[in-house]
């Protein structure tokens, strides 16, 4: 792996700086789990697609800009040095989308990833249910085939942005009789279809960012709606928990932005009478570089024909864990002031928001039990713990 950028890459780089630092929201976006910062977050993923940044690494023809990964890497850098929003399209983009270039047909790529891109339709990720959650297996919605048309029911929650999504994709079991990971479908679901009934859930925070989705008899188109093959649900949607837990969703610029603020508020805070925290800083910000070089080389190899595999499991752990130390550090360096909102808050509150944020990163995308398990067995050939 060369780690030094060709001057393409560095024109690249410069070239997004450019355009996030003329563009950036001002005053910053409210939060993309009400109404209006939802309404707000879809117009700047608009923008996004409009200047070609919205999914640099896509091909052209759905709204991408055909660039590598690595151009994708260095781009995603300069979007969260920048201080952008987060990206509320983030579940189509970083984690469906992949999965339909993958697994998809020719007609579901044409049909879903440029309204997609544009963010003209937002998806949400409908797999945990309320006895299947570490346990996905275990799930009970249901698809009953009936003609050209599925019918589906059940019930799906902890919904990310279910309350505001357009589409939901989603596992059911499509086959009566069939168990565990047998016989299950992946399949989209347009969210105003009759019988789907969304209920908001309040988070940690009071905002929408949760919702129920209830199923009752909706009817959704079987060609278009099921990605791969009846019944092979299971392993497409492991294709799209490896993007999630590797490194589509959380790309090292996410991690790397915040670890060079904090270094900027340590420099700025140390002095006589404030804590120091220099090693946890220094730590902090060690890691961020450690992964960011990690997914260098891992998209090296995936660029040369590898592939990533279970090893997507230690990825999860480590940026779930080093978040939460990211934070953690943060808010011992801010003292009583990590607690203040709104003007008065260190950063607008971010350090705050990011460590309730972070409380959840060793849940969601699979808990890190579960992906501790999952290495010592496929990765570190363990034997069975049970
Ligand atoms: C912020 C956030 C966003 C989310 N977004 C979505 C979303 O968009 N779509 C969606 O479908 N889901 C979403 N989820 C749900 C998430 O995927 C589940 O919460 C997660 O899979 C855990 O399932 P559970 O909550 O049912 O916990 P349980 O499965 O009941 O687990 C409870 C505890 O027991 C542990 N445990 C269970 N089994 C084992 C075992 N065999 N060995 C060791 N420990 C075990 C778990 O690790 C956990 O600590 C989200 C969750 C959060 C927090």
């Amino acid at each position: 792996m060369d780690l030094t950028f060709t001057p393409e890459q560095q024109r690249l780089r410069a070239e997004a700086a450019t355009w996030l630092a003329a563009n950036m929201p001002d005053p910053p976006l409210a939060s993309m789990d009400t109404a209006d910062g939802f309404k707000a977050h879809r117009a700047w993923e608009r923008q996004l697609h409009d200047a070609g940044w919205a999914v640099v690494a896509w091909p052209e023809e759905y709204g991408g800009r055909g660039l590598d990964l690595i151009e994708w890497l260095v781009f995603e850098e300069e979007y969260w040095r920048s201080g952008a929003p987060g990206r509320v399209g983030q579940n189509g983009l970083f984690l469906l989308g992949p999965t339909l270039m993958e697994h998809g047909t020719e007609e579901q790529r044409a049909r879903f990833l440029p309204p997609m891109a544009r963010a003209d339709e937002i998806w949400c990720q409908g797999w945990s249910e309320p006895q299947a959650g570490s346990d996905l297996a275990s799930l009970r919605s249901t698809a009953r085939r009936d003609g050209e048309e599925w019918v589906l029911s059940g019930q799906k929650i902890w919904v990310s942005r279910g309350a505001f999504a357009e589409w939901m994709f989603g596992l059911f079991r499509s086959e009566p009789g069939s168990e565990r990971h047998r016989g299950l479908s992946f399949i989209l679901v347009p969210l105003d279809a009759d019988g789907v009934d969304v209920r908001p859930i309040a988070q940690l925070d009071g905002e929408t960012g949760f919702a129920e989705v209830f199923l009752d008899d909706v009817r959704v188109p079987a060609d278009l709606c099921t990605v791969g093959h009846p019944g092979d649900g299971w392993r497409i949607a492991m294709s799209t928990a490896g993007f999630e837990r590797g490194v589509s969703l959380r790309s090292p610029g996410r991690f790397l932005a915040p670890a060079e603020r904090l270094v900027a508020r340590w420099v700025e805070s140390a002095g006589p009478g404030r804590p120091s925290a220099r090693d946890e800083v220094l730590d902090a910000w060690m890691d961020a570089e450690a992964y960011r070089l990690y997914q260098y080389r891992t998209v090296s190899h995936v660029l040369e024909g590898g592939a990533v595999g279970f090893e997507a499991s230690l990825n999860k752990l480590f940026w779930s864990q080093m978040d939460l130390h990211l934070h953690e550090t943060a808010l011992r360096l801010l003292g009583a002031d990590a607690a203040l909102a709104g003007d008065e808050a260190p950063d607008g509150g971010a350090w705050l928001d990011g460590f309730l944020f972070a409380l959840a990163g060793p849940i969601y995308a699979g808990t890190n039990q579960i992906q501790r398990n999952i290495v010592a067995e496929r990765v570190l050939d363990l034997p069975r713990s049970r």
